[in-house]
């Protein structure tokens, strides 16, 4: 008999978008005659609805420039289902497996997993405690320091500290970092309210605007450097995909060179020498292995190319997953495709249930 398949997407999340990409490309590619698949709409409002796509999403999507079929347009047959909790206590009797395919805060970082748990309903991807310190840029920093994985400097700190004193912070800062720096908010992805700050002014205003999305921030030294990335699939045995390169136009790899795709180039594999993806590779396993990664993770990295230092950047627990974003076409290139791909993860989802058990 089909595997009963819900996916979630949407979300509450500036990544909303990101995720009717993802979702709809995942309902185009997965094997009809192995799959039953249930839609299931995390709305801008929290709510959840059960159905397919609407054609209003599918314009919003299209927006985004979606390079892929557009199967599943049509229907609005949905049914309106309020509160999370409520809808997946039911999902378990309807459900064998959730993928949920909601990126960033209420999505990828443990309070949707930590539901499925409750539920007692196997779930593609990281668990809660890997979706949690994979999202917050600043705890995730503070895990890699402790497993001795080579990154930038950086310094954590509340808004709240940067209301209250201000000018210390910057003086923090400067000592500590110096420009540029990169400020970030925490628990983010897709470079959204990233700014790079050349001194004290930019420095302020790049603060004000990664305060608008967390209360947690964080602030890195800039680094002049390649932009790898690499994918991890598995459980405890791990499988890497091959490292691909990020080549941006723009001054970085900001949204609109992700998604409106000005000039971005993605080079796979990322032509490099065989050592700097070797040590890319035994670096991202580590990583994974740090934070209790399981499924899928895609882990950026950056390569002084000068001083032939690799810095890791970030892990994604949950990163694009369309045909065309880099972790499927990683692996692509690794000879698994999109839609081996997702019943590997599924498996991995169901293998990791059963561990639990
Ligand atoms: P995503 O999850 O979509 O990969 P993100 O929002 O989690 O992105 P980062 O990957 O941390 O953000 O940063 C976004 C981009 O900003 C990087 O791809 C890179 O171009 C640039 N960047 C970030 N940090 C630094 C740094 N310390 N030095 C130089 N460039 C940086
Ligand atoms: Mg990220
Ligand atoms: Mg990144
Ligand atoms: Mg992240």
């Amino acid at each position: 008999s089909k595997i009963r398949l819900g996916i979630v997407y949407g979300g509450k999340s500036s990544e909303h978008e990101v995720s009717l990409r993802t979702a709809l490309s995942v309902m185009n590619a997965i094997n009809k005659d192995k799959y039953d698949i249930l839609p299931i709409y995390v709305q801008m409002d929290g709510s959840w609805v059960k159905g397919k796509v609407t054609d209003q999403q599918l314009h919003s999507v299209d927006s985004l420039r979606l390079t892929n079929g557009t199967a599943s347009a049509s229907a609005t047959n949905s049914e309106l289902v309020t509160h999370a909790a409520v809808p997946t206590m039911n999902f378990g009797q309807e459900l064998d497996v959730i993928f949920p395919v909601i990126h960033g805060p209420n999505g990828e970082d443990g309070t949707i997993q930590g539901l499925l748990e409750l539920a007692n309903i196997p779930y593609v991807g990281a668990g809660v405690m890997a979706s949690a310190v994979g999202m917050d840029k600043w705890m995730m920093k503070n895990i890699f320091a402790q497993a001795n994985l080579p990154q930038v400097k950086y310094v954590g700190l509340l808004r709240s500290q940067w209301e209250r004193e201000a000018e210390a912070v910057y003086a923090l800062i400067e000592t500590q970092l110096g420009y540029p720096c990169f400020v970030k908010p925490a628990n983010m992805g897709s470079s959204v309210g990233i700014s790079k700050a050349k001194n004290r002014q930019e420095l302020a205003a790049a603060l004000e605007l990664a305060a608008k999305f967390d209360r947690r921030l964080v602030v890195e030294q800039f680094v002049k450097a390649r932009e790898l990335e690499i994918g991890v699939l598995g459980n405890e045995q791990l499988l890497t995909s091959v490292v691909g390169e990020v080549i941006a136009a723009k001054e970085f790899y900001d949204y609109e060179a992700k998604y409106k795709g000005a000039g971005t180039e993605l080079q796979i594999p990322a032509n490099i020498p065989a050592e700097v993806s070797e040590r890319i590779a035994e670096l991202a396993k580590r990583a994974y292995a740090a934070i209790d990664g399981s499924g899928l993770s895609r882990i950026d990295f950056f390569w002084d190319e000068a001083n032939n230092q690799v810095y890791i950047n970030e892990v994604n627990t949950m990163p694009g997953f369309t045909p065309h974003s880099m972790y499927p076409m990683l692996f692509q290139a690794a000879g698994i495709s999109y839609s081996e791909l997702i019943d590997r993860l599924v498996k991995l989802a169901m293998e990791r249930h059963e561990e639990k058990q």
